[in-house]
């Protein structure tokens, strides 16, 4: 199987601006370096992956150890797929198009897939519907039929001290209708993405508000250093009641 081009983190960067994508891939020395905050923000929300999973108990973990093992998990899953023998997978991975999607949990009921996306956020936000669509968009195209597509977050009516009950600290949302609205845009985007890849230099885009939204690009040192300090883009790291919310869970 020939390897990725787009994994759901860089179609949502292509999304934000091609030439965030680009220079990633082609000149990914020139990135920032990763505020404590934007690591601190990584590793809890990998903790909230590994305790959602327990809201589905007794699947099997087919995370890739590291980037080489991509292509294999996609085949293996599709094996256990086929063979019927997991009715949960966690971290399964699938490709289509050479576009790659980890999907955070899968979980056969009666003859139908569900597939679960979990969000160490308080609630659910457009780029969420809008990686839930790439997800979506592979699984289906790879051969898998889901009935339904479904975002966990945390509940934000649940108060708690010490450790949680995993069944009240977590929603479950379907997004099923807003992800099915999103497929040709998915294919489009997909397409200007991997066109944008094979170009020799980086497109020629301006900094602007795109820089930080949704999320602060790591090339703002790159793009904006002809720019005096006072215009750059001040980067706030809000939600911090949210952040002390997640530090409570052990
Ligand atoms: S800093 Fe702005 S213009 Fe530069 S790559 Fe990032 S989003 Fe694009």
């Amino acid at each position: 199987m020939e390897r990725h081009l787009l994994s759901k983190s860089t179609f949502i960067r292509s999304n934000q601006c091609l030439k965030s994508l680009y220079l990633n891939k082609k000149r990914p020395f020139l990135r920032d370096k990763l505020s404590p905050q934007q690591r601190a923000k990584f590793q809890r929300g990998h903790k909230i992956g590994e305790l959602a999973q327990q809201l589905f108990p007794g699947g099997i973990d087919m995370r890739p150890k590291s980037p080489s093992q991509y292509q294999k998990r996609v085949l293996e899953v599709k094996h256990l797929i086929d063979t019927n023998s997991q009715n949960i997978i966690y971290e399964a991975s699938f490709q289509y198009d050479q576009l790659l999607a980890i999907l955070d949990i899968l979980v056969k009921v009666g003859d139908e897939w569900i597939a679960y996306e979990v969000k160490s956020s308080l609630g659910i936000y457009d780029t969420y519907i809008l990686d839930s669509a790439f997800q979506y968009y592979i699984i289906t195209n790879s051969g898998i039929n889901l009935k339904d597509f479904k975002l966990i977050h945390i509940d934000p009516d649940y108060e708690f001290e010490g450790q949680p009950e995993i069944g009240k600290l977590f929603k479950e949302v379907s997004v099923l209708d807003e992800v099915l609205k999103l497929q040709d845009y998915i294919k489009e985007q997909s397409l200007r993405a991997k066109e944008t890849l094979k170009l020799e230099k980086s497109p020629n885009i301006e900094p602007g508000e795109q820089c930080t939204n949704p999320y602060p690009c790591d090339f703002i040192g790159h793009c904006w250093k002809k720019y005096p300090p006072e215009e750059r883009p001040q980067i706030e790291y809000k939600n911090e009641d949210f952040y002390n919310f997640l530090n409570k869970i052990k």
